[in-house]
Formats: structure tokens, C-alpha cells, sequence
């Protein structure tokens, strides 16, 4: 049955699965839920054409997008994407952490790629329809760190093989519970400095969430993994020498005498929401937190003097993660077995976003 609300989210039809789960199944799914692997049941979709603009913004059951081959995504890599969570309160409601970002990042990361920006409103009403439509799938409170991971993102669909911006485009929005991200529990992380492979270079793509970010960062992951590690630490490009980012998270670095240094934004790295709110809390708390350039010497010379106490990386996904190894052509350093800072800060995040904490700045958005 289609259906046209007549509320604040008039933009959007529904059209709602023939079939749903029931509680149980939902509530079994719930109960181990990996990450990104089990999608709900229904999908938001909001075209785009020089016509018309944004227009036929629907809820539909969720499933195969059909595409024409010719379609400009699948040659040209005309795509970008945001990635948030809807957190469940210990009273049933629903929320989200700080959209107004995701919704600004979208539309920098659309400018880049020459795509057309997507009115905030939409933005937030697609999130909140589907997350309304499927909240059966937004895990309960007090389980750790469950949540329903939201997944926003935009493609170019011209169905032809000319190299110019697309004149199509899809917004598409699914949604898929998460348990943690990384498997086996809250364990650091060991990274891989690659010394062949960049993720991003001045004047390219790497302040843009754009999935050829990912594609480029593909062969120094398989790199790192034969290497024994986790995930990848990439260097700047032009000197090889500041630390920037991993292929998805930022990074911090803990001194032991309270200041704080995060890699500042000088356009070759994500604006994480986690990172810019992470900077916040950490000046709250008293640290002397800085965003400058940090080189590699930097970071390996700290851990050896003991300045440095603790390495951190985080993302929406992944909330925050301890460093606890580095690794590289020739080496290996291990960083100190502490994480107060870290845990503290995480803990502190945490409970905002989960309503356990008074939201003094405003960062949380309901959705249910
Ligand atoms: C998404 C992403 C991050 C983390 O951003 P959050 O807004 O904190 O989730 C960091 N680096 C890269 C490359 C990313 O794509």
C-alpha cells in the first residue's frame, strides 16, 4: 500500500514491505548483529535531474536498485557518502548524534564531486522516515554498544559514457544494526605506515567521503593485513613525513602531561564528527588540545621518551579505539599498555549518545 503523509514529511510516499519480520526474528538478529552485513526492511530514495531538482522522495522496501550499465557511477566513480548512528534511549526514544554535520559534510563532499547539494531538511526527513518506518531494528537500550548504523549516500545514474558531471542522480539512505565494529571486542589496533601507497594528495579528494577514497586505500590495507596489521596509517603525500589519517578515522595522540595533538584539517584529510566533537570534550576536561601538523618522527620519538601515553583513533563507526602497535618497512613500536584518557573520553561520548549524560551542547537530534 503507497501512502502520502500529509505531515512535515509530505516530500516523502511510503510504500511499506509486503512482509515484515516479526519481533523475534528482529530480536534475534538484534542479538548478534556484526557490522553492515543485515540490512531492515525498507530503503529511502530522492531523485535528482535538472528538471526537476530533488523530487519522488519515497520510503520503499528495501532491494536491488536497477541501473543501466552505462550509468555514470559504475565508469566515472560519481559517488559520495555519510555514516551516522540511531541510538536507543533507556526511556524507548531514538536519537542521532549532531545530522547538521553529516548533512554539511554530504554537500562539501557533493561541491568536490561536482554533485548536486541535497537540502539539509531532506537530508534529516529521510533519516527520520526510515528510522520511523523500521524502529523495530534500532536495538534496545543497555546492551552495550548497539545501535542501528545509518548509511546516507549518493550516485550518479546518467545512463551515458560521456566524461562531464552526471545530469542523474540517486540519494539513497539503508540502515543495518551494528553490534562493535571491529570483531572480538575493544582490543587496540595495530597500523601499518605504508611507505608506497598515499590516500590522498593536496588538491585531490581526501576532505570528500567519496568511496574512491576507499578504493585507493584498498591495496595498502592488503598490505598492512600481510603485514600483521590491523588497519593502515597514511602519511601525507608530498613529504611523506605527517602523519594524516587511517582509511576510515582520525587519530589522536595523548602526552603525558595532559595536551592533546590531533593532525589539523589541511584539506587532504575526513572532517570526522567524532574528531571535531572529541576535541570539544577533551578541551572540557582541560586538555591543551592541538590541531597541527604531526610527523611520524614526531609520533615514534614520543613513544620512545615516554611523552607520549596514549594513541587513539576514532570514527562514528568504530566510536574510539586505542593504538596499541605501529608498524613499518624495517620496524615496530609498541605503544604504552594505557588508555585512561582514551577510555574516559570514549565513555564520556558514549553516554551522551546514548542519553546517559546530560547533552549540554546540543549534539543529540531525535528521530523516534
Ligand atoms: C568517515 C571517515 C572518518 C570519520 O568521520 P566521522 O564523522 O567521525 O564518522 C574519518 N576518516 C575518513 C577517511 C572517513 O571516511
Amino acid at each position: 500500500m503507497t501512502t502520502t503523509s500529509t505531515s512535515a514529511q509530505e516530500f516523502f510516499a511510503r510504500t511499506e514491505a509486503a512482509e515484515r519480520r516479526s519481533a523475534d526474528e528482529i530480536g534475534q538478529i538484534l542479538e548478534n548483529p556484526g557490522f553492515g552485513s543485515t540490512f531492515t526492511e525498507h530503503m529511502v530514495l530522492v531523485e535528482w535531474d535538472k528538471e526537476q531538482g530533488w523530487h519522488d522522495g519515497r520510503v520503499v522496501p528495501y532491494g536491488p536498485i536497477p541501473l543501466d550499465p552505462s550509468a555514470a557511477v559504475f565508469h566515472y566513480a560519481q559517488e559520495i557518502f555519510e555514516g551516522m548512528k540511531a541510538y536507543r534511549h533507556e526511556d524507548g526514544s531514538v536519537w542521532t548524534f549532531r545530522p547538521e554535520r553529516n548533512a554539511e559534510r554530504l554537500n562539501a563532499s557533493a561541491r568536490r564531486i561536482a554533485m548536486p547539494e541535497l537540502p539539509p531538511t531532506i537530508f534529516l526527513d529521510a533519516i527520520k522516515e526510515l528510522v520511523t518506518i523500521d524502529e523495530a531494528w534500532v536495538p534496545p537500550a543497555g546492551e552495550g554498544e548497539t545501535s542501528l548504523y545509518l548509511r546516507p549516500f549518493m550516485i550518479a545514474t546518467e545512463e551515458a559514457l560521456g566524461v562531464r558531471p552526471s545530469n542523474s542522480y540517486l540519494f539513497c539512505v539503508i540502515a543495518s544494526p551494528a553490534g562493535a565494529y571491529f570483531s572480538g571486542g575493544l582490543k587496540p589496533v595495530s597500523l601499518w605506515v605504508s611507505d608506497q601507497y598515499v590516500r590522498a594528495a593536496p588538491g585531490g579528494t581526501g576532505a570528500a567521503k567519496t568511496g574512491g577514497n576507499y578504493a585507493a586505500s584498498l591495496a595498502s590495507q592488503a598490505e598492512g593485513i600481510e603485514n600483521g596489521c590491523d588497519q593502515v596509517v597514511f602519511l601525507d603525500a608530498t613529504e611523506h613525513t605527517y602523519v594524516e589519517e587511517l582509511g576510515g578515522m582520525n587519530l589522536f595522540f595523548v602526552y603525558a602531561d595532559g595536551r592533546i595533538v590531533t593532525p589539523e584539517l589541511t584539506g587532504t584529510i575526513l572532517p570526522g564528527v567524532t574528531r571535531s566533537s572529541l576535541v570539544e570534550l577533551a578541551r572540557e576536561r582541560g586538555h591543551d588540545v592541538q590541531e597541527r601538523r604531526f610527523s611520524i618522527d614526531e609520533w615514534r620519538e614520543g613513544v620512545a621518551s615516554g611523552e607520549i601515553t596514549e594513541v587513539f583513533a576514532c570514527g562514528t563507526a568504530a566510536v574510539i579505539s586505542p593504538v596499541g602497535r605501529l608498524a613499518w618497512n624495517g620496524g615496530e613500536l609498541e605503544m604504552p599498555d594505557e588508555h585512561k584518557v582514551t577510555m574516559d573520553l570514549r565513555e564520556e561520548l558514549l553516554d551522551i549518545q546514548y542519553g546517559r549524560a546530560q547533552d549540554a551542547h546540543g549534539w543529540l537530534y531525535r528521530l523516534v
